[in-house]
């Protein structure tokens, strides 16, 4: 069930939709809204917004949003709503794929040092080097995880 806040934040999305910057409109309402100005994508300090047809998504290949806002007080078409709504940007979360590294019998912790809420915890177990799992009620989704992951194993989606 979607609420209307979600609705309209853009807080549900399916996993084929583009992810936007953070505190982005629901993704209908995001085109509609927002005039390709490309204003967001300079002042991120991270630089993890680029253009994709036209329109800003953020590539966690790159980086991490440190949700500092400034893609959002940038935007003149309120496209992205004002952070100081101090409304949670996003639900987007980072999952670990079965390429990880320790599925392969090979130690493995960097996600979990990179990680700034330890969100990625490492669970013991029999026979092999502990397993990552991420806490999703911990993951703000920042997407700190993506870049470091020396095999690509996370996405944040
Ligand atoms: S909140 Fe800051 S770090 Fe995150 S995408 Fe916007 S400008 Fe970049
Ligand atoms: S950094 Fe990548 S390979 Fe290493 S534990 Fe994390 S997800 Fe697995
Ligand atoms: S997306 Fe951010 S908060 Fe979530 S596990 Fe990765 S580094 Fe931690």
């Amino acid at each position: 069930m979607v609420s209307r806040r979600q609705f309209l934040r853009g807080n549900f999305k399916s996993s084929q939709t583009p992810q936007r910057p953070p505190w982005a409109l629901a993704e209908a309402l995001f085109i509609s809204a927002c005039s390709r100005c490309g204003d967001c994508v300079p002042v991120c300090p991270t630089r993890i917004i680029v253009i994709v047809r036209g329109f800003p998504e953020v590539d966690f290949k790159r980086g991490e949003c440190t949700f500092c806002g400034a893609c959002a007080a940038a935007c003149k078409d309120y496209a992205l709503l004002d952070s100081e709504t101090q409304i949670w940007p996003w639900a987007i979360k980072a999952q670990v794929a079965s390429n990880c590294l320790p599925n392969r019998g090979v130690e493995c912790r960097v996600c979990g040092d990179h990680c700034p809420v330890a969100a990625i915890r490492f669970s013991p177990r029999l026979g092999g080097p502990p397993q990552a799992n991420v806490d999703p009620a911990v993951c703000n989704g920042c997407g700190a995880c993506v870049a470091p992951c020396p095999v690509a194993a996370i996405s944040v989606v």
